[in-house]
C-alpha cells in the first residue's frame, strides 16, 4: 500500500487517535464548494458539510481571505485585550438577533452550551428543563443536558437538577415548568435526533411557559442556527414558528465560523449582564482569527443571498430524496433536511452513498440527515438525483445479503 492512500492513512490514524469516533470513512485532502477529494483522488459530493460546520463549503475565497489577512495581523491576544473583530461579530450578532444583549465567544457548541448553563445558575434558580432526544455536546455540564442514556451513562453522576420533557408537548413542558426552574433549553429543530421538527406553535407556547414561571427561555442554535433553516436564526424562520420568539439565551456554534472553532452564547436583554468579572472565562474563545472567519461568513451570506438559496436548494433535495417511494418520511427546511426510509438500513445507505461519491450521514437505523454547505449547487443536487435510487438498491440489496450470511 503506497503512503499516501485513503488505507495508509486510516492505519496510521487507528495508531495514533484515540477511537473516540470508531474507524475513520475515509482520508479527505481538500475540497472546493460542495466537493471534497480523498487521499485516492475520488470525488465527492459533500452532504454532510462537517456535520452543519462548512457553511460556505470548501476553500471558500471569502474565507480563505479573510482567515489569512487575520492570521497576518493577529491571531490570538488573550481576553485581557479587546480586538476589532470580536467586538464587531458581536454586534453583528445581536443586530441580527435583532435584540440588545451580550455575548461571550468559546471554541466550541458544548462550550457554549457549558457557558449558558452556568449563566442560568446566576438567576439564583438551578432546575433546567430540557426535551428528550435533545443534543447539547459533550462535556459534563453539556452532557447532563442531554437526553441519550449511552452518552450518559458511562459519565454519571453528572451535574443534577435538569429535568427531561418529551420533545414538541407544550403540554408536558407546562406541567415541568415552576418557579423554580431557571431555564428551558430547546433546539428549535432537533438535529442529532434527525430533524425533528416542533409543532409550529411549540416555541411561542414554550416562551410563554418560561416567562410566566420567571424561567429564561434558551435555544440551542448550535446546529440551526446561521442560515442553516434559511434564515439567520431557525426560531426566526415562519416555516418552523408561528410567532415570534425572543429567546433569553441563543447558543452558537457549528456554521458560524464556516469551520474554524467558534462558539457563542448569547442572552438578551437584562440576561447578558448576569456574569461578573470572574464569572467564566476561556483562553481561546472570541480570539480575532476565529472573529474574522465568522464575520466573513456573515458577510458572505448576506451578499451571496445564501439564505434564499438554501431555502431554493433545500426544497430540490428534499424533491430529489422523496421521489423514491422507499422515502417514508422527509423534514426540515432550507438545507437541514431529514428523512426516515422504510427498512433499518441507513448505516448501508451512508456506505453505498460514499461508493457512489456522496458524504451522506445516518442519525438512526431508518433515519438520515443532510446539512451540506449553503453552497450547494443545482448541479450537486442533480448528480444526487441521479443516483439516489441506485443508493438506496445497493443498500437494501448489502443488508439483504448480510442478514442471509
Ligand atoms: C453539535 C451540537 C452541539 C455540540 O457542539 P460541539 O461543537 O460538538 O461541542 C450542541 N448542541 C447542538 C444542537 C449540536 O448540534
Amino acid at each position: 500500500m503506497s503512503e499516501s492512500t485513503t488505507g495508509a492513512w486510516g492505519a496510521r490514524y487507528s495508531d495514533a487517535l484515540m477511537n473516540t469516533f470508531g474507524p475513520p470513512k475515509t482520508t479527505l485532502v481538500r475540497g472546493s464548494g460542495a466537493r471534497v477529494v480523498d487521499a485516492d483522488g475520488k470525488e465527492y459530493v459533500d452532504l454532510l458539510g462537517g456535520i452543519a460546520v462548512n457553511t460556505l463549503g470548501h476553500a471558500h475565497p471569502a474565507l480563505v481571505r479573510a482567515v489569512a489577512d487575520q492570521a497576518a495581523a493577529l491571531v490570538h491576544v488573550s481576553n485581557f485585550f479587546a480586538t476589532p473583530p470580536q467586538v464587531r461579530l458581536a454586534e453583528l450578532l445581536l443586530q441580527l438577533l435583532g435584540t440588545d444583549g451580550r455575548v461571550f465567544f468559546a471554541n466550541s457548541g458544548t462550550e457554549a452550551n457549558e457557558a449558558a448553563f452556568k449563566l442560568t445558575r446566576r438567576t439564583g434558580r438551578t432546575r433546567v428543563v430540557v426535551a428528550e432526544g435533545g443534543f447539547h455536546g459533550r462535556t459534563m455540564g453539556a452532557l447532563a443536558l442531554t437526553s441519550k442514556e449511552a452518552y450518559r451513562s458511562p459519565f454519571e453522576p453528572l451535574p443534577g437538577d435538569v429535568v427531561f420533557v418529551p420533545y414538541g408537548d407544550a403540554e408536558a413542558l407546562a406541567a415541568a415548568v415552576d418557579t423554580s426552574v431557571a431555564a428551558v433549553l430547546l433546539e428549535p429543530v432537533q438535529g442529532e435526533a434527525g430533524v425533528v421538527v416542533p409543532p409550529a406553535d411549540y416555541l411561542v407556547r414554550a416562551q410563554q411557559v418560561a416567562h410566566d414561571a420567571g424561567a429564561l427561555l434558551w435555544l440551542d442554535e448550535v446546529q440551526t442556527g446561521i442560515g442553516r433553516t434559511g434564515t439567520w436564526f431557525a426560531h426566526q424562520n415562519p416555516a418552523i414558528v408561528d410567532g415570534t420568539v425572543v429567546p433569553d439565551i441563543v447558543t452558537l456554534a457549528k456554521g458560524l465560523a464556516g469551520g474554524v472553532p467558534i462558539g457563542a452564547c448569547i442572552a438578551t436583554g437584562g440576561s447578558g449582564k448576569l456574569f461578573d468579572p470572574g464569572n467564566h472565562g476561556t483562553t481561546f474563545g472570541g480570539n480575532p482569527l476565529a472573529a474574522a472567519a465568522a464575520l466573513a461568513v456573515l458577510d458572505t451570506i448576506e451578499n451571496d443571498g445564501l439564505l434564499a438559496h438554501s431555502v431554493a436548494l433545500g426544497e430540490r433535495l428534499r424533491g430529489v430524496l422523496g421521489a423514491d417511494p422507499r422515502v417514508t418520511a422527509v423534514r426540515g427546511t432550507g438545507l437541514m433536511v431529514g428523512i426516515d426510509i422504510s427498512v433499518a438500513v441507513a448505516p448501508d445507505v451512508v456506505v453505498a452513498g460514499q461508493d457512489a461519491g456522496f458524504i451522506l450521514n445516518a442519525t438512526g437505523p431508518d433515519r438520515l440527515r443532510f446539512v451540506p454547505p449553503l453552497v450547494l449547487t443545482e448541479r450537486d443536487v442533480d448528480d444526487l438525483a441521479a443516483a439516489w435510487a441506485g443508493i438506496l438498491d445497493a443498500a437494501y440489496a448489502a443488508a439483504a445479503d448480510g442478514a442471509d450470511a
